[in-house]
């Protein structure tokens, strides 16, 4: 089979490669890129196994063994570890990773695999990955009403579809125009950046200054959710100030669990996210590095990989 293998940063190759063993083979129907395999691409990453390596990890297909379409998610966790057991299956610390979407199959333990709701198209399924880990975000959140979003990438504008759709006032702060403007589609007020104070502020960036600007958006007593992961070895400093005096919390956001992917793939398919606007074109396995390279500016969408063109 056809698989994009990663030899080292900013080496990616597409060949033919055996077959995949494990539980269960899927046969890719669509495997969704995000800013962590532009990131894996470049400079590697914690949860890649050793050189050479199969990578992506929004993955949807049909089971080999019985025709059923699903998700792959990329993570199982292992149940037995200190956070699993108090049911922060989030942050275990022993997963097992699935990744290697960028196939035309991929093999993935029964645990990681969630039926399509009828009638999701493969490209949507693929991102209940990434909204699954909007969704735990939320829930990290809380339910303050007013609500400000720093970053208007597809993490950010999905964080913002959800919370919509749960009828809260939210501003969304992006330099581009073409974000602000899917924002706007979405329902929410856009702007170059937060003006006022929020109760609840997300940070959907993962880079230092946007954790600081988040956390000087937020009102006294005031929630931040920090949902992008900054580059390893990065500093961030924050004013002690209002941590003291105004009793702001900085919260981290990290991953899923599967009651999430569950609860994203519902979300998708009853329209409550309408994933049309994160959906960018369609492209076969050798146009994946070119796609990984191409600047990431403009309005926020996912390539989608099609391993059988
Ligand atoms: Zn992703
Ligand atoms: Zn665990």
């Amino acid at each position: 089979m056809r698989a994009a293998l990663l030899y080292g940063p900013g080496d990616l190759r597409v060949e033919e490669v055996a077959e995949p063993q494990g539980e269960v083979i899927v046969e890719v129907q669509a495997a969704t890129t995000c800013g962590t395999d532009a990131k894996m691409w470049r400079h590697g990453h914690r949860i890649l196994p050793p050189y050479p390596c199969a990578f992506g990890h929004e993955t949807a297909g049909v089971r080999t063994d019985t025709g059923e379409r699903v998700l792959v998610s990329d993570s199982v966790p292992c149940g037995r570890c200190a956070p699993c057991r108090r049911g922060r299956p989030q942050i275990c610390r022993d997963p097992t990773w699935v990744l290697g979407g960028f196939a035309e199959y991929i093999a993935a333990p029964e645990q990681a695999l969630h039926p399509i709701p009828e009638g999701l198209p493969a490209p949507a399924a693929a991102m209940a990955e990434p909204l699954a880990a909007a969704v735990h975000a939320v829930d990290r959140g809380g339910e303050a009403p007013d609500v400000g979003i720093v970053g208007g990438g597809p993490m950010g504008l999905m964080l913002a579809a959800l919370l919509i759709a749960e009828g809260r006032a939210l501003t969304l702060a992006d330099p581009h125009p073409e974000r602000r403007a899917q924002a706007e589609q979405l329902g929410a007020r856009a702007g170059e950046r937060l003006a006022t104070r929020h109760d609840l502020v997300f940070e959907a960036v993962g880079r230092p200054e946007a954790w600081q600007t988040a956390a000087a958006a937020a009102s006294p007593g005031g929630v931040v959710v920090l949902v992008g992961g900054c580059p390893s070895g990065s500093e961030v400093t924050f004013d002690p100030g209002p941590i003291h005096y105004e009793e702001l919390e900085l919260r981290g956001s990290f991953h899923h669990d599967r009651d999430d992917v569950n609860r994203a793939l519902a979300a998708l398919a009853d329209g409550t996210v309408p994933w049309q606007t994160f959906q960018g074109p369609t492209i076969s396995l050798p146009e994946l590095p070119q796609a990984l390279a191409s600047p990431n500016d403009g309005p926020a969408v996912k390539w989608v990989v099609d391993p059988r063109r």
